[in-house]
């Protein structure tokens, strides 16, 4: 078969692809009202310290609530957010939510000073209001620029040259913390660690995903995250290892010198709930077996 694509152009018709294309295509379409009813829910996992596993940060994950088909993972709708724009609206929501609880745990457990790490796409790194919106959400929930850190991936970093640039180093001169995220999968260009008050590396999850015993890979997973640290321990910058799903990686990140860890071992994305019962109960939060 072939059909026309819209473009004038004909392509070989795929069912598959075409059902998976008006899914996703139907989710775009519902994201703006969603938006508006406040069907996001924002889920916050522990970043620990990977020696004594005290509660240093949690990390903002975006949700859709979706009334008929549950909830779905950010990897369903946030690159249709970017696509549409919508991920300014969209990011605006999480900072607010994310500041507001935060400053809540500030206020409930001043000792812990949990920081919240929120992620920052592309577009709104280059958006010209990035900083006003950012003061704003820190005026509004009295949350310190110290306890709010942005997550820009490499691309992202990349992306955002001029303008942008300066707004990202005016948000660091105003004590927010910027993190690269997925740190070693991008175009790692490391130049932009020169450009930007940068404060912490995220080590992606696919070096952690290597480390699993003594066979070859593993040595080379374990050998580039012992370079990775070194390199951001030389330049001041904090290490945190992503994706920690075993004792096995979290001893050996530890042995490796990473400060923080995240990942299904030290606890899964959870409800802000989540995040102030173990604020409340102790400031061990791994979830040892
Ligand atoms: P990310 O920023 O790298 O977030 C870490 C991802 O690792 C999360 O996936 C988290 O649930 C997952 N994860 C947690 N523990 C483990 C583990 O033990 N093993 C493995 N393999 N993975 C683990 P999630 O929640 O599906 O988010 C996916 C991506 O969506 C995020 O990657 C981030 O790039 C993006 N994202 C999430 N929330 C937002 C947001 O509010 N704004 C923007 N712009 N992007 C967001
Ligand atoms: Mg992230
Ligand atoms: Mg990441
Ligand atoms: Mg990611």
């Amino acid at each position: 078969w072939a059909k026309a694509d819209g473009r004038g152009r004909w392509a070989v018709f795929d069912p598959v692809r075409s059902a998976r294309d008006r899914a996703k295509s139907a989710l775009a379409a519902a994201l703006p009202a969603a938006l508006e009813r406040d069907e996001l829910v924002i889920e916050y996992q522990p970043i620990v310290a990977t020696d004594d596993q005290r509660l240093i940060a949690v990390e903002a994950l975006v949700r859709w609530q979706h009334p008929q088909l549950g909830r779905l993972g950010p990897d369903r709708f946030i690159s249709l957010a970017e696509e549409t724009g919508l991920i300014v609206d969209l990011g605006d929501r999480v900072l607010a939510t994310a500041c507001a609880d935060a400053s809540r745990w500030l206020a409930e457990f001043p000792d812990a000073q949990l920081r919240v790490s929120v992620n920052l796409a592309a577009r709104q790194a280059s958006e010209p209001g990035l900083v006003g919106k950012v003061s704003t959400a820190l005026r509004r929930t009295g949350l310190p620029a110290e306890l709010l850190q942005l997550e820009l991936t490499e691309s992202a970093v990349m992306a955002t040259t001029g303008e942008p640039l300066r707004s990202l180093r005016r948000l660091a001169a105003l004590g927010v913390r910027l993190a690269i995220d997925d740190f070693g999968t991008g175009y790692s260009n490391l130049a932009y660690l020169r450009r930007l008050p940068i404060h912490t590396l995220k080590l992606a999850g696919a070096f952690v995903e290597g480390i699993r015993g003594d066979d070859p890979v593993s040595q080379v997973d374990e050998r580039i995250v012992d370079a990775l640290v070194r390199l951001a321990h030389a330049l001041n910058l904090s290490v945190t290892a992503e994706a920690v799903e075993t004792r096995h990686q979290a001893d050996r990140l530890l042995a490796l010198g990473c400060d923080t860890g995240q990942g299904r071992f030290y606890g899964p994305p959870q409800e802000a709930g989540g995040i102030t019962a173990l604020l409340r109960g102790s400031a061990d939060v791994a979830t040892r077996v």
